[in-house]
Order: structure tokens, then sequence, then C-alpha cells
């Protein structure tokens, strides 16, 4: 039996028709990072594993499971990256740039080898952004701010909910971890698998738990949030002062942490109640990295990444209005292949002068019914006609495929007239 040719499980052909919804929302987002002064940076799709083993944390869903490792030729261990902050910080010590500038943006594809499902890939795209050393709430305010205008811009504001939260310093966590365990192991024979192995590992990832019976749990655990120690307290309260002066509502959700190693203080996440479960679609918070060649290196910073293709999908929920790119503008038909040499000069001819102006020389070996047809169906705003007798005569045929008209044009007229269509 012959075996259908599929991609792999998880990871998918994006396709001209949904890139139009792409394009015109990675636009939106890079104008908005740009408009702040982020600047763009383009990492490489592979790293050493041990980076993100150093960074990310070995009890980390991402480590524990999700990589997708290999063994280069010569042996050396490369991952495919599974995020971007870990290279994107990688990249800012090993060029020497975080004293040149502090805000980057990144986009392109991570991945997770996860359970595939709606609005979760094995293969899917990020757009992050990391700020370096700027260690006050009004950056952390700051990107909320950037992150809401993206969602106000694009039209779905309403459909989308910030959740902070703060999970102070390490000391912090360490005298919680302790009172969490404490609390968990009453309930350790209704744990699942995944919370019980992280007990004593990882507790504070069972708190991420998506799992219902471990919510109903978690409703009486203690909250980290009461073991923040008073400077951790105030640098979460000055955010919220500031959130609330600016009109960003948002819910201090006291059990939203993230799932990597490197992050403390604030954290937050824009969700929406239209994705079913897969409901975030932006996650960030502040971290503090301990990584260069020796692993000494202390770099801090904050960062967000978006899901695009949640995004997407939301967008596409929304029904959010956004132009057409399909179209043509001008559809170039010749008749008889003496002609073709005057077609194809005519179109080189409007891309000089019109460079935005998208144009179509149909090469096919179709009648002329057929070929207006297409030019019709496309659609396109005008067809251009070069025959014998046109070429004879020193005229085109310019048909006014929007208004239903047609006009007979001197060649040498024609750059001018062609203007006053569009
Ligand atoms: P989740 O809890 O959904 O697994 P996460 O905490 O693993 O998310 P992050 O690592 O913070 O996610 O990534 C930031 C964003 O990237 C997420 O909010 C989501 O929008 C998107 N994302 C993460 N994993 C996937 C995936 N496998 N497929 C599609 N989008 C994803
Ligand atoms: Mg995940």
């Amino acid at each position: 039996m012959q075996k259908t040719i599929k991609s792999v499980r998880g990871m998918h052909d994006y396709l001209p028709e949904e890139l139009q919804l792409w394009n015109y929302i990675e636009n939106i987002i890079k104008e908005i990072l740009n408009s702040y002064c982020y600047l763009e940076i383009r990492l490489p799709i592979v790293e050493k594993t041990e980076i993100f083993q150093r960074a990310i944390g070995n009890i980390t869903d991402i480590i524990e499971k999700e990589m997708y490792s290999f063994q280069d030729r010569k042996g050396n261990n490369i991952t495919l990256r599974p995020e971007g902050t870990v290279g994107c910080v990688r990249a800012i010590i090993q060029n020497n740039l975080a004293h040149k500038n502090n805000k980057f943006w990144y986009f392109g594809p991570m991945f997770r080898y996860e359970r595939p499902q709606k609005g979760r890939y094995r293969q899917f795209y990020q757009f992050g952004a990391e700020v370096f050393g700027l260690d006050y709430s009004e950056i952390d305010l700051e990107i909320m701010i950037l992150t809401s205008r993206i969602w106000k811009v694009l039209g779905i504001d309403k459909d989308i909910k910030l959740e902070i939260n703060s999970i102070g310093s390490q000391n912090d966590r360490i005298k919680y971890k302790k009172e969490l365990i404490f609390f968990l192991k009453q309930y350790e024979s209704l744990l699942d698998d995944d919370s019980k192995r992280r007990l004593y590992t990882n507790p504070l990832r069972i708190l991420d738990s998506k799992n219902e019976d471990i919510k109903k749990i978690l409703k009486k655990a203690p909250l980290l949030y009461n073991y923040l120690d008073k400077k951790s307290k105030n640098y979460f309260k000055t955010l919220c002062t500031m959130l609330n002066d600016c009109g960003i509502q948002y819910y201090h959700n006291k059990f939203l942490i993230r799932g990597l190693d490197y992050y403390n203080s604030t954290v937050f996440e824009w969700r929406s109640n239209q994705l079913g479960a897969q409901d975030a679609i932006c996650a960030g918070g502040r971290y503090n990295f301990f990584l260069d060649n020796k692993g000494i290196k202390k770099i801090s910073g904050i960062g967000f990444a978006i899901g695009m293709e949640r995004l997407i999908l939301l967008a596409q929920n929304s029904n959010i209005f956004f132009p057409d790119q399909r179209g043509i503008d001008i559809y170039i038909i010749f008749i008889g292949d003496s002609n073709k040499r005057y077609a194809i000069a005519l179109s080189e001819e409007i891309h000089d002068v019109y460079p935005k102006l998208k144009v179509f020389t149909d090469f096919s070996n179709c009648t002329l019914a057929k070929k207006i047809t297409h030019a019709v169906n496309f659609p396109s705003h005008i067809a251009i006609l070069i025959g014998d007798d046109e070429v004879k005569r020193g005229l085109f045929l310019v048909k006014d495929l929007k208004y239903n008209k047609q006009y007979y044009i001197f060649k040498n007229e024609i750059l001018i007239k062609i203007n006053s269509f569009f």
C-alpha cells in the first residue's frame, strides 16, 4: 500500500490563505515593538543542549520531556530551541550587547515534544521580547502596556485578560516550598503521577497543574504571595498601582507561576476565555540568569512570549477585520507568441514605475476567454490585452474588471494612465 506523504505530527504547513492574517498580525506586532525602541535580534534555531538544561532547570516539563535533542556528527549535544529567552541571553552575553542596548525582540519557530491538540503543537511560533538589566517596576509596566496595545490595535482586547502575580525572590520561595510540601504531603495519595514526582523536586510546578482534581486540593494550599518579603511585596504593589493609574485591568492570580526555573518577582499571562484549555496567549515574567562559559555570569531581565498560533485562533474567532492582500492589480494577457515580449516589457516597466502594484503575466496556453475568466476570478483590478491588432495600432486594450469598462490606451501613454485606475 502506498503511504501518504504527511508532515511530522504536531508540525504544520502555513498556507498562503491563512498567512494573510499572520502577516497582518506580525506587521502590527513588529511596528509596535519598534515604536517602543525594541531592536530585532535573530537567533539560531539550535543551541547547545546544556544551556537549556542549566537555565531552564532540570525538573521542568521542557527539560524532562519536551526537548528535541540530538547529537551532531561530532557527538555534540544540540537542541531545537523550545523557547527564545535562553538563546537571546546567550547572544547578549556572547556579543557583549547588554551595555549597548537593553530591549530586544525576536520572532520564529520553537519546538516542544508535547501532545498535539488545538493551540498546542510541536512546532509553533513565538513573538518574544526581552529587556535586560533594568530592574524596576516601570519596565514591567511598559511590557504590560505594550502587550495591551497590541491587543487593542488588533481589536481583540475585550477577549483577553491580564493575570499577574509575584513569585518573590529565591529566599521567599525556599520558605514557601517547605510549607507547600508539608501541605501537599497530606494529599499525596490523591496526586497524579506528575505531581507526585514533583512533590520533592519542584513542588511549585504543581501550582500550575491543569488537572481539575489537583486544582481543588490547591484551593486550601498556602499562598506563595503570603511568604514574600517586604521588598518583593512593595515592588509588586507599586506595579499594581501603576497599572491602575494607566487604566490597565488585571486580576491578581495568586496561583500564577511560570513553568521555567529562571523566573522571579513579577510573572504574568494574558489569557482568553475563547480558546478552551490552551488559554494563555502571552506569558512572561522577570528572571535572573546565571550563564556564561563558566556558568557564573548573572543577567537579569524581564520578557514575554506571544504564542502566535493561539493569537491567530483568537483573531479568527473574533473575526477581526484585516485588508485582503490576495488580489492582482494588473493581469497582463498577450495573444499570440510573438507578442509575449511586449507583455514582459510592459510588466517590467510597470514594476519600475509602480513597485507596489501586483502584476501577473499570464504565460499559459489557455484560450483568451479562459485567461479573462482567470483574471476576473482571482480577482484582478484591471487586465491589459496585447494582440496583433493592438500592437499594429500602437495601443493596448485595458479592461477595468472592477467597474466593467474598457479603454484603448496608446502604448506610450499607458504608464501614466495606469495611475488613474488605482
Ligand atoms: P502552557 O502552560 O500552555 O504549556 P507554557 O507555560 O509552556 O504554556 P511558555 O513557555 O510561557 O508557555 O510560552 C509562551 C506562550 O507560547 C504560551 O503562552 C503559549 O501561547 C505559547 N505556547 C507554548 N507552548 C506552545 C505549544 N506547544 N504550541 C503552541 N503554542 C505554545
Ligand atoms: Mg508548556
